[in-house]
């Protein structure tokens, strides 16, 4: 029987959709998916500074889940850099702390503040928004 992956959970989707590499001679078509656990897992041990063990519970997972989770961001980040792919956000086994959205007209990533009846994205205002899933 297959093992039901358990789910990773991520405080914040990444704000962006991908990064791609400029200055270099030939376009680059090839990328990799960073997963939102995967940033995450970047976020909270390089960015935040939190050792593995806190970030392994913030994100409920085990402190080797943890470190498997950062080092396979590590090596798509090291690899995007080195052989100058693009980086995609991407779903993977994340699940989000609040319920957010995407905004279809500008793609910004954001939660709504709980009090809030005005459903509109707070960057371009736009009104084509859709809650954000795999
Ligand atoms: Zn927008």
């Amino acid at each position: 029987m297959p093992r039901r992956r358990s789910l990773r959970k991520v405080v914040a989707p990444p704000a962006f959709k991908g990064f791609k590499p400029y200055g270099i001679s030939s376009e680059s078509t090839d990328s990799v998916d960073l997963l939102y656990e995967e940033y995450e897992a970047i976020k909270l041990a390089d960015y935040d500074l939190m050792n593995h063990q806190e970030a392994s519970k913030l994100m409920g997972v085990s402190r080797p889940t943890f470190a498997r989770i950062y080092e396979s961001a590590r090596r798509k980040i090291a690899m995007a850099l080195v052989q100058t792919k693009e980086i995609k956000a991407v779903y993977g086994n994340a699940w989000l702390d609040e319920n957010w959205f995407i905004c279809a007209h500008c793609n910004a990533r954001f939660s709504f503040p709980a009090n809030t009846t005005e459903h509109k994205c707070p960057i371009c205002k736009s009104q084509e928004i859709d809650p954000l899933k795999k």
